[in-house]
């Protein structure tokens, strides 16, 4: 495997692409043209050596907290939202090794049939075997998100970077689709985020990045080769980290 430490800022990275993205310009489900982009952007990167770890959302299909599950239990639905994100684990499994690159799936929820068990020893044996492993159904337990999932992963992998890939390129002071005035943040601390309620993911996935000190990058994953572009330094985006 080529070493990835000359072109890329960062050798190991956790990917967090929410459901959202995966909908393309669907209003629900799975759009395979836009897995398939964001998994050629992962093969790209992966080639050269970055060891990936994806988690993917679910709320392209189904959300604890939404309309469609209204008046069920908030744990019973948190369970639904978790399946949601095997099925997008999935789909991008499917897209990773159509392309040839090596990919394993593990669900914080056993299912033995379609996916390995979480097991954090094994998740670090395939990313050193230059595998790019899929955490599934978010961190196993309701009241969370799969923002906290990848966040505990992240932790857990080691990783030198959460990236959350998204559809806008970076932390805005405001929601730059809304008010033409809204400017990028270059930088920015973990606290920033939470005192100013920056909702760029959730506080208990801010909190444990800050206790871990691991730098989180927002940056838009909708346009070609920015992945490999927030890697190497070049592209837009902001990063979240304390300075020392
Ligand atoms: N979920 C959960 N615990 C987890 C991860 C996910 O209960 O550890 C449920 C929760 O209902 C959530 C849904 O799965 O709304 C889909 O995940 P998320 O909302 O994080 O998806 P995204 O917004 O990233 O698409």
């Amino acid at each position: 495997m080529p070493d990835a430490t000359s072109t890329f800022r960062y050798k190991r990275v956790l990917l967090k692409v929410s459901g959202e993205v995966l909908m393309g310009d669907q209003s629900f489900g799975v759009d395979m043209k836009t897995v398939d982009a964001v998994a050629k952007a992962v093969a790209d990167v992966a080639a050269e050596g970055v060891e990936i770890c994806l988690v993917i959302g679910g709320g392209n299909i189904f959300r604890g907290l939404s309309k469609a599950a209204a008046g069920m239990e908030r744990s019973q639905a948190d369970y639904m939202g978790m399946l949601a994100t095997i099925m997008n684990a999935l789909a991008m499994q499917s897209a990773l090794e159509k392309i040839g690159v090596s990919t394993r799936v593990q669900s914080a929820i056993p299912m033995a049939a379609i996916a390995e068990p979480y097991i954090r020893r094994r998740a670090l044996r395939h990313l050193e075997k230059g595998r790019v492993v899929i955490f599934a159904a978010g961190v196993g337990a309701p009241f969370f998100t799969t923002d906290s999932g990848a966040a505990l992963r992240a932790a857990e992998m080691g990783c030198d970077a959460l990236l959350k890939g998204t559809s806008v390129d970076g932390v805005y002071t405001a929601d730059p689709k809304k008010d033409p005035t809204a400017t990028r943040y270059e930088t920015l601390t973990y606290q920033d985020v939470l005192a100013k309620d920056l909702r760029v993911m959730d506080a208990s996935a801010i909190a444990m990045m800050r206790d871990t000190g691991i730098p989180i990058v927002v940056f838009s994953i909708r346009e070609e080769n920015s992945l490999r572009r927030t890697l190497t330094g070049e592209g837009t985006f902001t990063v979240i980290q304390d300075v020392a």
